[in-house]
């Protein structure tokens, strides 16, 4: 499933040692991409409730971001683990630039 060709599902997960990296990832079995938080605001994304696009905003506080139309309680956003996120920071920041 390459990047390019699919709108990303995200979903927000917390990084760092002070648990202050705040990114979405691609929930997509074989999409790797990450973006920070603040970059992924504006862009579509995949809802984990009924599956269609929706743009994300500052209002999707969920782990799991819908667009409305299962209005849940989210769940706290798990932290991953130090493996996971190497991985990840390393990700992201070859992207730079
Ligand atoms: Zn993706
Ligand atoms: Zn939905």
């Amino acid at each position: 499933m390459p990047a390019k060709n699919h709108v990303h599902k995200y979903e927000f997960i917390i990084l760092g040692k002070g648990n202050n990296f705040h990114v979405f990832r691609c929930a997509f079995p074989d999409c790797s991409h990450y973006i920070q938080r603040k970059l992924g605001f504006g862009k579509l994304t995949v809802c984990w409730g009924c599956g269609r696009e929706f743009t994300l905003t500052k209002k999707h506080r969920q782990k799991r971001p819908t667009c409305g139309c299962r209005a849940k309680k989210n769940i706290h956003v798990e932290t991953v683990s130090q493996v996971d996120q190497d991985a990840i920071l390393a990700a992201i920041n070859s992207m730079k630039g």
